[in-house]
């Protein structure tokens, strides 16, 4: 069994553990989906930020979301891919995190979504925080406690 007790879930900080925003692949609000959706396609994501011109996070772009768009009544229309924009498709509906937000919270968020946006007091991107880090904590959480047995 994992102690969780000294896992500092309550006091270790979202800075500690995100990716720094200079490594996630973002578009822009007026990018074309059919932009969007190469590069969800060529970097395997299913979902990357959408930033505005000034790097604010204004919502995520999901491949779904584009792929729904494309599906008309009775065909596939490919050409909207070219006529509708990210922020056409995009959900704004996505709670962010600072920088000073602790583990315990961002626990919260990251199970109802695959990664967090973390932003500054302007709405900035400073990082995103992936369920991938939270796992990679947690292992090496559980491999310093084998080794203190
Ligand atoms: P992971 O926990 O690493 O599987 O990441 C969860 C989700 O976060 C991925 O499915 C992507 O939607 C997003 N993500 C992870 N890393 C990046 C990145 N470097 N740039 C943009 N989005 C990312």
């Amino acid at each position: 069994m994992i102690n969780l007790t000294d896992l500092r879930i309550e006091s270790t900080k979202v800075s500690e553990l995100m990716v720094d925003s200079e490594k996630v692949i973002h578009v822009q609000l007026q990018n074309p989906l059919e932009h969007a959706l190469l590069v969800l396609t060529k970097t395997g994501y299913n979902a990357i930020p959408v930033l505005d011109l000034r790097s604010q996070f204004c919502g995520i772009v999901s491949k779904s979301s584009i792929i729904e768009e494309m599906f008309g009544v009775e065909s596939i229309e490919v050409d909207r891919l070219h006529e509708l924009k990210v922020e056409d498709v995009m959900n704004k509906d996505i709670p962010t995190l600072t920088e000073d937000d602790t583990l315990e919270k961002a626990l919260h968020v990251l199970i109802d979504f695959n990664f967090a946006c973390v932003v500054d007091e302007n709405h900035k991107m400073k990082g995103i925080l992936t369920r991938r880090e939270i796992l990679k904590q947690l292992r090496n959480h559980f491999y310093r406690q084998q080794k203190e047995k």
